[in-house]
């Protein structure tokens, strides 16, 4: 004689309510006992199947000549007892209804787990982007195809062109565009340099290579070299694409959920010209922007000692003194003036090539 287990039994003879009964096989048949009654029904004549709010349950149930009778298999106890020892004739309809009933599970919980992360999807990224800005800004960024970002260079372009009005001609001009002749790398970036008439000592980088250097910059540099180093750093932030990442932060949530909707380049462009001057990098992008830009120099055969010369130059001998635009959206540590000039005091001796310039009159050109 099988195991027994707890079933609860409906029919005819028995409360509404069902009566707890005690089940087990004999043979092929299925003996059960209920309210000080005896019932027996032959195995073949059971239909099974998924029972409960998740089918979890087993229904079974079968006639005879009393009427029609239904247990419950509540517990997975019960349930095994009578998988166990059920007739092989049983045995296909038994697995039919296991599967119907774990497919409704899996699609249960799944339905539970869609839900779950379609509501706290908003929570998630909002608390993810104060905890962890620069990485998302950066998973975001980095996502995002080459073209979009080109599309948003292109709009805060527009913006540059018409709130600084760059200049188009004179010595300074063709000084920046012949230095980013030498200076631009093969890119899948197509690069736009602008000359802009403001007396703060900057330059900086939009998304999509569109770089705007400052009158302010050329005035207080003493080399083109210093320039040049200048950038070339901020080519290594369009390279790199720091300033994406910095829009997608500095923007913050509205720019990831039009980035998730598909027309971040209009939404974005609108507040990025006005924010672009003070956008701001982190410590490791800094340097790394360094170690690009001094890689670069190298390339195009400029002596690189003008970028650390430069920063060194600006930066202010009294406390207290308000630091130069560029220092303050450059912010030039410690670490990166030693990293720099450890990295350069290490390169073999080389012969650049000059950067064959009339910096008198560049000077003369921006007022000095
Ligand atoms: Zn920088």
């Amino acid at each position: 004689m099988s195991q027994e287990f707890e079933v609860r039994l409906f029919g005819p003879g028995l409360p509404g309510a069902g009566a707890s009964a005690k089940a087990r096989w004999e043979f092929e048949a299925l003996s059960l006992t209920a309210a000080d009654q005896d019932f027996c029904a032959p195995g073949r004549a059971l239909e099974l199947r998924g029972a409960g709010f998740n089918n979890e349950r087993l229904r079974v149930a079968w006639r005879d000549a009393a009427g029609e009778f239904t247990l419950f298999l509540e517990t997975a106890a019960a349930r095994a007892a009578f998988a166990a020892h059920a007739p092989a004739s049983l045995k296909a309809k038994l697995g039919l209804a296991q599967s119907a009933a774990r497919r409704t599970d899996i699609r249960f919980k799944l339905g539970w787990a869609v839900l779950g992360l379609v509501l706290l999807l908003p929570i998630l990224l909002l608390l993810g982007f104060y905890l962890q800005a620069d990485a998302v800004a950066g998973w975001v960024a980095e996502r995002m195809p080459v073209e979009m970002e080109q599309k948003i260079g292109e709009l805060t372009e527009q913006r540059i062109k018409l709130e600084f009005r760059p200049r188009t001609e004179g010595a300074a001009y063709d000084a920046v565009q012949a230095l980013a002749r030498r200076l631009e790398p093969p890119s899948r970036f197509k690069y736009r340099w602008h000359l802009v008439d403001r007396p703060e000592v900057n330059a900086f980088a939009a998304p999509g290579g569109v770089i705007v250097v400052f009158s302010g910059l050329l005035r207080q540099a003493q080399t083109p070299e210093e320039v040049a180093g200048v950038l070339a750093h901020e080519i290594g932030h369009v390279e790199l694409r720091h300033s994406l990442k910095a829009a997608v932060k500095d923007l913050g949530f509205q720019a990831l959920l039009s980035f998730a909707l598909g027309d971040l380049a209009s939404t974005l462009a609108g507040d990025l010209a006005a924010k672009l001057t003070e956008l701001q990098f982190s410590r490791d992008a800094e340097a790394e922007a360094d170690r690009y830009g001094l890689q670069r120099l190298l390339e195009a055969s400029v002596d690189p000692r003008g970028l650390p010369t430069f920063f060194a130059r600006l930066a202010p001998q009294e406390k207290g003194l308000a630091l130069p635009a560029m220092l303050s959206t450059h912010p030039p540590s410690k670490e990166r003036m030693v990293a720099m000039e450890g990295a350069i005091g290490k390169l073999p001796p080389k012969d650049y090539r000059p950067l064959e310039l009339d910096w008198a009159a560049v000077r003369a050109a921006v007022g000095d």
